[in-house]
């Protein structure tokens, strides 16, 4: 079993963190948030007193960050952790962030003796608290075997994407792509239903058919066509549009860097906004379903 300092622990980090505990690791964690600290104690952690002591005879470092500069100031900035944490220790960064910041990190970090590796996550807080999680990690290949054993401890797949950053790249390109199919299958149906269809018909057709795709098989976001997703559930719980906004942005920005074209990635973008705009933000990202049956009447 392993010391873990554990940093961030809120909807994801919390639930992460928890099944560290669970699984007998001896893990120190630190949150700016009283009520999480708490939570964490319950749950069998030892609180520390600041970032700090968190990272102190540790073997590894766990951070669930909102994002860039929280990262960058949790590490590096004036009062930052990396001078603190022992030469050697592996440091695993599960927040997604930039692609850019988790190289500038990545250096940062081996130039003071430290090893990193960025593993952002797929399967949300449903898959944190069920343990559940994917991890896309960037990084070198043995640092991320070393990792793998405290990764399983929180999820059920560990990929390497490549070298520092491109478990980020990989975690949005994939974001990206979901975006771009919640808002085509919610288009198709919306259509569908439109023109009188049984949006459960239509969508046990398009699933037989070349229309196929992981929303229509898990994740439907037409009311009432499958029980226990956020679409029954006034879309609440799930996976929020402002933070898959915050993925598209962080997918726009990269594909900035190399001029690629994401036209695709733009809409969607645009979309998920105005879906936001209309007040829709703390909802599940599926329920940009609402968008097209709007824009429909
Ligand atoms: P959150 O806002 O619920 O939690 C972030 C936590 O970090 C908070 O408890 C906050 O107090 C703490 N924090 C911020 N700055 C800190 C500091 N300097 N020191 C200590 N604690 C600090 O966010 P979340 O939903 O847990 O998401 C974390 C990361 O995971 C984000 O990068 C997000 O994009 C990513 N993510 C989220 C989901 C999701 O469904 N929520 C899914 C996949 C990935």
């Amino acid at each position: 079993m392993a010391r873990i300092g554990f940093i961030g622990l809120g909807n994801m980090g919390g639930p992460m963190a928890t099944n560290l505990v669970k699984a007998g690791h001896d893990v120190q964690v630190f949150d700016l948030s009283e009520d999480a600290l708490k939570r964490l104690q319950a749950a069998g952690a030892q609180v520390a007193t600041s970032a700090a002591d968190a990272v102190k005879n540790v073997d590894v470092v766990v951070s669930m960050l909102p994002a860039d500069k929280h990262v960058k100031s949790l590490y590096l900035g004036d009062s930052g952790i990396a001078a603190t944490i022992a030469k050697g220790t592996l440091i695993i960064d599960s927040s997604t962030i930039s692609a850019e910041m988790a190289r500038e990190l990545a250096a940062a970090l081996t130039a003071q003796g430290l090893r990193f590796i960025d593993a952002p996550v797929s399967g949300g807080v449903g898959g944190a608290k069920a343990g559940t999680l994917t991890f896309i990690c960037g990084g070198d290949a043995a640092d991320i075997e070393e990792a793998r054993p405290i990764l399983d401890d929180m999820g059920k797949n560990v990929f390497r994407a490549g070298e520092h950053g491109a478990g980020q790249v990989a975690k949005i390109c994939n974001n990206m792509l979901l975006a771009v199919l919640m808002a085509g299958t919610s288009e198709a149906l919306a259509l569908g239903r439109a023109q009188g269809l049984d949006p459960a018909v239509l969508s046990n057709i398009m699933l037989q058919s070349s229309g196929r795709n992981w929303t229509l098989e898990v994740y439907n976001p037409c009311p009432g066509v499958m029980e226990g997703v956020p679409s029954s559930n006034n879309y609440d719980g799930g996976f929020l549009v402002d933070l898959m906004i915050k993925d598209l942005g962080l997918a726009q920005s990269t594909a900035a860097n190399t001029q690629s074209a994401t036209p695709m990635g733009n809409l969607a973008t645009e979309l998920f906004r105005q879906h936001s705009e209309h007040g829709h933000g703390a909802k599940d990202f599926s329920s940009i379903f609402k968008l097209f049956e709007q824009k429909g009447n």
